[in-house]
């Protein structure tokens, strides 16, 4: 009995699968129809390798318990970083706002941040809405708030004297995260202000016009390397901003990056200036240093034409 209802079943079937072929057979003549169903099927292939790579930045390489969560992950250049508000909260709320120090090169190390003047115990305010991702003490930044933001930013305010969130709490744009000192290494008072996008220290100008209004500088940003490269801004002055609003710019504004020249054992100004055909005064300009500076191995210095 058993071994019947099976046999009915397969006759079955096989006479549905045959007759769908059939109808298919007649259907392929139709080119419209087989270009139509490959559009659909395309559509939903797309759509679901979409959801395969949609990340989100607020979970991932979520971590409290470490300062950098993204020690193993290579970023890739040029990135986007896409806003949905026009303005950030400034982190000081002084009358005067005076930027000390810029993201780039200072006395031969990498700044890689935008320093703030504050008053110690002076409130210090998340830019943008977020969720706290560390809180704590880390060396040369002392203590330090981080703030992971919906679109894969983190703000970090380093320097403080005390804080005023913990870790996991959700802050709204101008929330107030801590207020401000001299812990870690700092010869003054004053807010060390970070942004990374994956543990990559980015030159927050580029983003943030640090002038009046707190304008976030475009809703869709792409990042190429010379923003995430301290030894191509100078920290006295600050860099000449040209957006990337579109992959296309970003790609076209990689091949007109500076040149950087590593100096080697026995390297001296005029040899580099001859051999790259640029001028020993826009090489001191340029890479702030005096015609007398003595070079360092291993020592950067920028190649303008
Ligand atoms: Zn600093």
């Amino acid at each position: 009995m058993k071994q019947l209802v099976v046999s009915i079943c397969l006759i079955l079937s096989c006479v549905a699968a045959s007759a769908q072929s059939k109808e298919l057979i007649e259907l392929k003549n139709d080119s419209l129809f087989i270009s139509k169903v490959n559009e659909i099927v395309q559509k939903q292939t797309d759509s679901i390798v979409a959801d395969c790579i949609k990340e989100n930045p607020m979970t991932e390489y979520w971590n409290t318990r470490v300062f950098n969560p993204y020690k193993d992950v290579v970023v890739e250049y040029p990135f986007k970083i896409t806003f949905k508000d026009s303005v950030y909260a400034s982190p000081i709320k002084r009358r005067r706002r005076v930027v000390t120090s810029r993201y780039g090169w200072r006395r031969g190390r990498p700044h890689r941040a935008i320093d703030i003047d504050l008053i110690t115990g002076d409130r210090v305010y998340a830019m943008l809405a977020g969720k706290v991702r560390y809180v704590g003490y880390v060396t040369g930044h002392g203590r330090i708030v981080v703030v992971r933001h919906e679109n894969g930013l983190e703000t970090m305010y380093s320097h403080l004297s005390r804080y005023l969130v913990k870790r996991g709490d959700v802050v709204k744009k101008g929330q107030a995260i801590g207020k401000g000192g001299t812990t870690g290494n700092t010869r003054g008072s004053h807010l060390h202000l970070v942004v990374t996008y994956k543990g990559e220290y980015l030159n927050p100008e580029y983003l943030f016009d640090f002038g009046e209004g707190n304008k976030i500088r475009g809703r869709e940003l792409w990042v190429t390397r010379k923003w995430t490269t301290p030894y191509l801004h100078n920290s006295r002055r600050q860099s000449k901003i040209q957006l990337c609003t579109t992959y296309e710019e970003a790609l076209k504004s990689k091949q007109t990056q500076r040149k950087v020249y590593v100096v080697k054992r026995g390297d001296t100004l005029s040899e580099i200036s001859t051999k790259y055909n640029v001028s020993i005064a826009s090489l001191c300009r340029t890479n702030s240093i005096k015609r007398n500076s003595v070079l360092k191995i291993g020592q950067k210095l920028i190649l303008t034409q």
